[in-house]
């Protein structure tokens, strides 16, 4: 039943100016597990979302024998490991270490990385990132400014096609045609423009400009939105530090074409385009991955091409070299209860952990998202449930945003671009909307009756 909504033009949100933060991140590590109401969380860095066989079979190794045996993928393509005991620590790290997961015990929860996805594997890219992507992660693991960078700092290298780009990146860089790339920070109007060669050090030069930037203003940043200067003067700096290090870099109007990240399915020569290789992408209702899912998905990697990918938007990509049999791969992969086609509304569902992993919860939301899910059109916008009005993992473009109240039922609120989710009003049992917010709220009490609750935004 929809209680109360609010459609009045309201004013677009003035941006507050960053005040920095005033102690460290809290977000877990490897080494660094955060106690939940499951147990202990860990959470693995994976750049680029990119595994071996290996890497993947020691990850289930670790969720099984000190997990509750699920791989819980994050909004940024690493791993959750949950339900451990604090005790199990060096246990893990010795497990992960192993397998080449724990590269730089001080660098561990600062290489955050997002890469396309199909990157090399399909024709809609401008140059396969992965030459980058390990360049990047080798010169973040050396670097002493780095280890500074919060848990919460973002990376992304777009091939060009416009998928990770728009994640909402501290430093993003995007190829361009030919041996171009263009180098942008968070919330900078413009790009600098760089020489393909010179992306790993650039990235990691502008990371090490915005810590010593918030540094100099007397604060922590935990992102490049702390930092209390407008991203343009960042962007500034980063191109004379650039300069200073003999990297050639020019201004220039930041590209903005996005598209969504690999829909389920065969892609590429996978799919019959007549291309060799390609790729099967699959999506993990809810990022969760069964221990059966996820040996399944290692098979497969392990007869096509040796390696997992995975996605930002809750899904693994396993490279297809040659004439491996995709449909037949795909068909046992559905078998498991993964997406492997078109027509399922998982893909454009999102959810934090809930009710009862998190004591901060109002709900139980996945279950909520699941008994929901019937209601749903698979094209239509995002969707992601909070149990509380943090939001963790909230995806950064348009959504709908659906924040479970202390009193019981949603607040449901249509987030667009140009709308600071932190400045949305948040959920309580009165729910008068924030007259900052430049946006439309309803309240939905009965999760089974979300269809009626969404016609609000289109009507
Ligand atoms: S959004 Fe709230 S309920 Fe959900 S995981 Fe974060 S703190 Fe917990």
């Amino acid at each position: 039943m929809l209680a109360a909504m609010s459609s009045a033009a309201l004013p677009p949100p003035s941006r507050p100016a960053p005040a920095g933060r005033d102690r460290d991140d809290a977000c877990p590590g490897t080494l660094r597990l955060h106690a939940a109401d499951d147990g202990a969380v860990a959470r693995v860095r994976i750049p680029g979302g990119v595994l071996s066989v290996r890497q993947a079979e020691a990850l289930a190794a670790a969720a099984g024998r000190l997990g509750d045996g699920d791989l819980h993928l994050t909004s940024r393509g690493n791993v959750q490991l949950r339900g451990l005991r604090e005790a199990d620590g060096p246990a893990l790290a010795e497990l992960l270490d192993g397998a080449g997961l724990l590269p730089s015990r001080g660098h561990e929860r600062v290489r955050n990385v997002v890469a396309s996805p199909l990157s090399g594997l399909d024709t809609d890219g401008l140059r396969d990132v992965r030459p980058w992507l390990s360049g990047l992660d080798a010169l973040l693991c050396a670097s002493e400014p780095a280890r500074a960078l919060s848990g919460r700092f973002l990376f992304a290298l777009d091939d060009g096609r416009g998928d990770v780009a728009s994640l909402g990146a501290d430093v993003t860089v995007r190829a361009l045609p030919g041996e171009g790339a263009q180098l942008t920070l968070a919330g900078a109007g413009e790009a600098l423009g760089l020489s393909a060669g010179d992306v790993p050090r650039a990235m990691v030069a502008a990371a090490e400009t915005v810590v010593a930037a918030a540094r100099e203003q007397g604060t922590r940043a935990w992102r490049v939105s702390d930092v209390p200067l407008p991203a343009g003067e960042l962007l500034r700096l980063v191109a004379g530090r650039l300069a200073a290090e003999g990297l050639t870099c020019a201004p220039q109007p930041r590209e903005t074409t996005r598209c969504a990240g690999p829909a389920p399915g065969a892609v590429g020569g996978a799919g019959g385009t007549g291309r060799a290789g390609g790729a099967l992408s699959v999506h993990a209702p809810l990022g969760r991955l069964t221990a059966l899912q996820w040996r399944e998905l290692t098979r497969t990697a392990a007869r096509t091409g040796g390696e997992l990918r995975l996605t930002p938007w809750r899904g693994v990509v396993v490279p297809v070299a040659g004439d491996a049999a995709p449909q037949a791969a795909l068909d046992a992969l559905a078998a498991t209860g993964l997406v492997t086609g078109p027509g399922s509304a998982w893909p454009r569902v999102g959810a934090c952990i809930g009710r009862p992993g998190c004591a901060k919860s109002h709900a139980d939301v996945r279950a909520d998202a699941t008994a929901a899910l019937g209601e749903l059109d698979p094209r239509g916008l995002p969707l992601y449930w909070s149990g509380c009005a943090r939001r963790c993992g909230r995806p950064a473009g348009e959504h709908l945003d659906l924040v479970a109240a202390e009193g019981g039922g949603y607040q449901v609120t249509k987030v667009s671009p140009v709308t600071k989710v932190s400045r949305l009003p948040a959920a309580s049992p009165s729910l008068s909307p924030s007259p900052s917010a430049h946006t439309r709220s309803v309240l939905l009490e009965d999760p089974s009756r979300l269809a009626a609750a969404l016609a609000a935004f289109t009507s």
